[in-house]
């Protein structure tokens, strides 16, 4: 049998990017760090996020109806603690706007997306976003993730 922390550790080894998830809500902006994202569906563009069912951001994304994905750049782990909670904010972060949404400043990439479809799964929330409007930025590096940790990876062909 195996237990919850064989579950995660198994899990780590799948190394992702990271991406802040931003939702806006009664002129308050939450951004948490989320790597659960996918994409989904090419016709139409769907993409999907799995939020835990107890963050703050579920219910942001269930009253907005709306949210960003922002995939972070190598240089932006700062940005990544600060929505995972791994430092603290000393004042509220600056998001810039897209497609009426608010945004992650220099990512690598940002979706504008609606809630196309919700699925609750176990302790998780799934989020189907449709993909309404994106912004790419060709001139950064991804920041990944991999075993819990955060890695700047040399990109070579293999
Ligand atoms: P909080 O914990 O309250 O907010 C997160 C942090 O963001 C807080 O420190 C808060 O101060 C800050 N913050 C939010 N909005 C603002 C603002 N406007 N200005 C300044 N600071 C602000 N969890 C998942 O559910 N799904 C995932 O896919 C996932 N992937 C992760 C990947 C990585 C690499 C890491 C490190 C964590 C991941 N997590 C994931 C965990 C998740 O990021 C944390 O549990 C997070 O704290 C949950 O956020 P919350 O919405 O509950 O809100």
């Amino acid at each position: 049998m195996m237990d919850d922390h064989q579950f995660r550790t198994a899990m780590s080894k799948f190394a992702t990017g990271v991406t802040v998830i931003a939702a806006e809500h009664d002129g308050h902006i939450h951004g948490m760090t989320a790597n659960a994202f996918m994409s989904v569906s090419l016709d139409p563009k769907l993409i999907l996020i799995s939020i835990g069912h107890h963050a703050k951001m579920r219910k942001m994304i269930e009253s907005s109806g709306t949210f960003s994905v922002n995939v972070l750049s190598r240089e932006q782990k700062d940005t990544s603690m600060l929505f995972a909670g791994q430092k603290q904010a000393t004042h509220p972060y600056s998001f810039n706007t897209f497609a009426n949404l608010p945004i992650v400043q220099e990512s690598l990439v940002s979706l504008a997306c609606t809630v196309h479809n919700t699925h609750r799964e176990g302790d998780h929330t799934l989020f189907v976003g449709n993909v309404y409007n994106l912004l790419i930025n060709d001139h950064a590096e991804p920041l990944t993730f991999y075993n819990g940790h955060y890695k700047n990876l040399q990109f070579e062909g293999v």
